[in-house]
């Protein structure tokens, strides 16, 4: 209507003064001389008509060079010059929920303004966005979830989709929905941006779009690797012999020297063994797998230590920046670091985490020059890759590994499990010491390691299991799964996404005609594999949570049980001591970790660990996502807020055994006790084994008729990793999908299961079980 245009107008015109004033006064000028400095200023002009042309453009740019904190700017102001700016309104979507924050932080303060004037955020939980917010940074997440609710994306006229190079599968599944979207809203502008130079695919994918580039400049940077930095360093380890020295007395002084040289040689031995591979491999002895399992993670902490004492106190000056995986590790190096006097001169070390919930002024800390004679240490997860650029970077420190995320379209997911990186990670790493002179990249692996790095990490969309996604497909009504998901960049395989469908339909998350059940719909809201979804829902029903929260979180971690070469036996000894005759690694796992929590309570947790041969950091990582999952639940409202009732039934092990059960059916194996060993059958491989560290590969006998198992692997034979034994009944009861074709329907799957044990007189406890139940819901 007039009137409303007369606003806009009015509205626009204030925007534009509102601009001009601040780009007039002397702290403008100031904000605008940086600005000009960056590469993607000389692009400006070339990358806005190209945006006003076309309906999609692709952008490539050296990290760094102004992507995205300039583009969505020249976007606004130029709308705003235009007056038009009470009309605009841009969407720039971050892969995470602290790139969208410190992001739009920054542009709101390089427009001079707060957050929530023309620049918001919105992550998922949390937003800053007012009235006049014209440019919004928000996770993928968020505009997924939007595109529920508003399918056309109405009023919004530009949508820019940052670190596509990134390739998680948020942000494939977006651009999906987006292709379909562009047809009916001629007038919406789609920008997709990168770092890496794979701009092609993209531009393809969308029928030849435009492509820009932003020339970059970056000054060399010599590699280490894990063989040089123990000479380097000067320590054939890292200074655990000085471990007295800062802090950790309590911990160690307890086990006195002999356990500490014990554990010093596990530790070298594991180094070595690197090092060894290293000398091996032109004889092929060693592959790639074996090779990919060398875990560094229980040297990780005192090799970084080692380097960066060697960094302080032998190296130039300039600001050092250390990839870790994670948060909670990134917090205990911080705490092993502040206590080591070996940096030096506590006022001459400025040690900074790059964190989630960092507060402003510690997060201006990590962009700032720090004073002269200042090392400025930032720890950081794989979001310094690419999200963000530090200036004053000359020495990096590379761990090798990043978590990998895990598929979250409407929540925000846990990043669970830390795996090798890629060698374009590797290199962009490294890249980033070399920004303002050359630099020095300290990897923290053997050079044959990196050598059989992929080359680029797989997109996520292929690389982790479609159950999630193919849930939430289904949730977001988006059609058929197999079509949908042959429209992505790169579709994943035929038989992958069937395999999926099929695995959805046996744990009754999908009906016959592919439809989402209830208890699908429950899953489709929790961000984990819809098997341990499935665990929890029913840990949650059956008023079992709290062991179940322990085996979920353990088996989304790693195994906190800990192998060393040379002491298998005692390890394994370790373990058995928590199955009491059991048969369940999940239930021994559950024992260990509520042993640890008592002993946490009596300052003797690191004890404890010791003991029983347990890792300290994986049980810790065990408890925090044990939290996590119960607000998820609490979130969907599965459980109550006081968490009073669904642990009525915590003590009952057969009942937390069948949930296991539950949650883990189809993995499934048939137990038969032979005179000297015991025969394992799974239907898809045969005859299986048992890994000699689980608990139950250690009996002789198994008195359970059946076991589940999480995960298995191939080697020679089939081994599976961890097994619980259930009975009959539980199996029948628990395993499957009771809801949907009934029981009877249950029966005729199980069927196959009878038929191929050879267990025909299950069908006898099956009908008799059957009739009990009638009865009782009858009554
Ligand atoms: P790209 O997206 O191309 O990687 P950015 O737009 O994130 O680049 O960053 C451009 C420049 O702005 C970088 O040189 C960086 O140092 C600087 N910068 C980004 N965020 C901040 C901040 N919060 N404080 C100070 N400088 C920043
Ligand atoms: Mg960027």
């Amino acid at each position: 209507s007039p009137v409303m245009e007369k606003i806009l107008r009015r509205r626009s015109l204030h925007l534009r003064n509102q601009q001009q004033n601040w780009q007039e006064s002397p702290e403008g000028q100031k904000m605008q001389q940086f600005r000009r400095s960056l590469p993607a200023n000389k692009e400006r002009e070339a990358l806005l008509a190209a945006i006003s042309q076309h309906q999609v453009v692709v952008i490539s740019g050296e990290t760094g060079c102004g992507k995205t904190t300039q583009l969505p700017q020249y976007i606004l102001e130029s709308e705003i010059d235009a007056a038009r700016g009470a009309s605009c309104s841009i969407i720039c979507t971050q892969p995470r929920r602290i790139s969208a924050m410190s992001v739009s932080e920054r542009v709101a303060a390089e427009r001079g303004e707060k957050l929530g004037e023309s620049v918001g955020y919105k992550v998922r939980l949390e937003g800053i966005k007012g009235r006049d917010t014209r440019l919004l940074f928000c996770t993928t997440g968020v505009l997924l979830r939007r595109l529920l609710v508003d399918r056309n994306l109405k009023g919004v006229s530009h949508v820019i989709v940052d670190e596509i190079h990134e390739r998680g599968m948020n942000e494939d599944f977006l651009l999906i929905v987006l292709k379909d979207l562009l047809p009916h809203r001629p007038d919406l502008r789609l920008i997709l941006m990168s770092a890496t130079l794979n701009a092609e695919l993209f531009s393809s994918y969308f029928g030849g779009a435009p492509m820009l580039h932003i020339p970059g400049f970056t000054y060399p940077v010599r590699s280490h690797f894990l063989e040089n930095i123990l000479e380097i360093t000067g320590h054939r380890l890292t200074p655990y012999n000085q471990i007295d020295d800062y802090g950790q007395e309590k911990m160690w002084k307890m086990q006195k020297q002999a356990a500490f040289r014990k554990r010093k040689s596990q530790i070298a031995s594991v180094v070595e063994d690197a090092l060894e591979a290293a000398d091996f491999r032109e004889y092929g002895s060693r592959t790639r797998e074996s090779l990919l399992c060398w875990n560094p993670d229980s040297i990780g902490f005192n090799l970084i230590e080692s380097v960066l004492c060697h960094i302080c106190r032998k190296e130039r000056s300039g600001a050092v920046l250390v990839f870790m995986t994670g948060w909670d590790d990134i917090n205990s190096l911080k705490d092993q670091l502040q206590a080591n006097p070996l940096l030096g001169d506590p006022s001459k070390v400025l040690l900074l985490a790059c964190h989630g919930s960092m507060a402003s002024s510690e997060q201006r800390l990590i962009f700032d020059k720090p004073p002269d004679g200042v090392r400025k240490i930032v720890l950081a997860t794989n979001m310094a890759e690419t999200s963000i650029t530090i200036n004053d970077v000359v020495f990096v420190v590379d761990c090798g590994k990043a978590k990998e995320t895990s598929y979250d379209a409407l929540n925000n997911t846990p990043c669970l499990l830390p795996t090798w990186i890629s060698k374009a990670s590797a290199r962009q790493r490294r890249g980033r010491a070399g920004r303002v002179q050359p630099g020095e990249c300290y990897h923290l692996y053997p050079r044959c390691v990196y050598d059989v790095f992929a080359d680029y990490q797989l997109p996520e969309l292929l690389r982790t299991p479609l159950q999630s996604l193919c849930l939430q497909i289904k949730s977001l009504r988006l059609g058929t799964i197999s079509e949908f998901l042959s429209r992505a960049l790169q579709s994943p395989e035929h038989l992958s996404v069937q395999n999926a469908i099929e695995y959805l339909k046996v744990i009754g998350a999908l009906d016959e005609r592919e439809e989402l059940t209830i208890l699908g719909r429950h899953l489709s809201m929790l961000p984990v594999e819809p098997k341990l979804g499935k665990m929890l829902i029913y840990g949650a029903i059956f008023s079992c949570l709290d062991p179940i929260l322990t085996v979920v979180a353990g088996l989304s971690v790693r195994d906190p049980f800990l192998m060393p070469f040379d002491k298998k036996d005692l390890a394994d000894a370790a373990r058995s001591q928590f199955s009491c005759q059991d048969y369940s690694d999940h239930l021994a796992l559950v024992r260990a970790y509520n042993g640890w929590k008592d002993a946490e309570r009596d300052y003797s947790g690191y004890e404890y660990c010791w003991k029983n041969f347990l890792s300290a950091q994986t049980l810790k990582a065990i408890d925090s996502l044990r939290k996590q999952f119960f607000f998820l639940l609490k979130d969907t409202g599965l459980v109550d807020e006081e968490n009073h009732m669904c642990n009525k039934w915590s003590r009952d092990e057969n009942l937390v055994r069948a949930v296991i059960c539950a949650g883990l059916y189809p993995g499934i194996s048939s137990v038969v006790n032979k005179e000297k060993s015991i025969a394992l059958k799974t239907m898809e491989d045969g005859q299986v084994m048992l890994y000699s560290n689980s608990v139950n590969g250690r009996e002789a006998k198994i008195p359970y008729p059946w076991l589940v198992f999480n995960e298995k692997v191939k080697v020679n034979s089939v081994f599976l990793r961890d097994s619980t034994g259930v009975s009959d009944s539980v199996l029948l009861l628990f395993g499957g999908n009771i809801s949907q074709g009934g029981l009877d329907g249950h029966l005729k799957m199980l069927g196959g299961y009878l038929e191929f044990f050879m267990k025909p007189d299950l069908a006898s406890t099956y009908l008799s079980l059957k009739r009990e139940l009638d009865e009782l819901i009858q009554s």
